[in-house]
């Protein structure tokens, strides 16, 4: 079968593609002529999944599936959450989103926080989500080198080192991105 993921991110392409049984053909959104611009306007990390799902099903008629991810922040009420982004503005910056985040949290003695990815699966008519947690902490300055986003100031339970100083195969072990995947393809399997 033909399964859309609505992403323009070829690499996660690729990694979803290596993992699926190979009964099942993973399309970009190039490969179906989609070159739109895709709302990603809710105001939570589920709701952009199914958002950007909804938008190649209800206008393609493929089955499809989206991710969307964030960093949510006990002390700062869960920010920047679906706003990870862009929570410093435009340009988007992982270093100025790493400073803001520093700053808010400055004063906090909570230092709380867990990565969440939501995928969001329209097929067959049916609609299903799978969610991937992982917990962990803000440390106050940005260690490692590798990842990206917040990968440098976040340290995941159990762990000493930032996400910036694990290698991609032991980040995505235990990443909020890995399990939801994982999910994900335990049920199309
Ligand atoms: P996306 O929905 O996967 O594009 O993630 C949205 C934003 O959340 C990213 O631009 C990053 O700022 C942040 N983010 C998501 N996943 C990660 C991660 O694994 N490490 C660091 N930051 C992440």
């Amino acid at each position: 079968m033909q399964l859309v993921f609505s992403s323009n991110n070829i690499n996660k392409i690729k990694e979803i593609q290596f993992l699926l049984p190979s009964t099942i053909q993973v399309l970009s959104l190039e490969e179906i002529g989609c070159f739109d611009e895709i709302p990603e306007t809710a105001d939570t990390i589920e709701g952009n999944a199914i958002l950007k799902a909804n938008y190649i099903t209800e206008k393609y008629g493929f089955c499809c599936f989206a991710d969307d991810s964030g960093l949510e922040v006990d002390a700062l009420n869960g920010e920047p959450g679906v706003y990870s982004a862009r929570y410093a503005g435009e340009p988007k910056s992982d270093d100025n989103n790493m400073d803001k985040l520093l700053l808010n949290l400055s004063d906090k003695t909570n230092k709380k926080a867990n990565f969440k990815t939501v995928i969001c699966l329209n097929i067959n008519g049916k609609q299903h989500l799978f969610t991937g947690i992982i917990n962990g902490k803000i440390i106050d300055k940005k260690v490692g080198e590798n990842g990206f986003g917040y990968d440098p100031i976040f340290m995941a339970d159990g762990y000493d080192k930032t996400f910036a100083e694990l290698t991609i195969e032991e980040k995505s072990k235990i990443s909020h991105r890995g399990l939801a995947v994982k999910q994900l393809v335990d049920f199309l399997q």
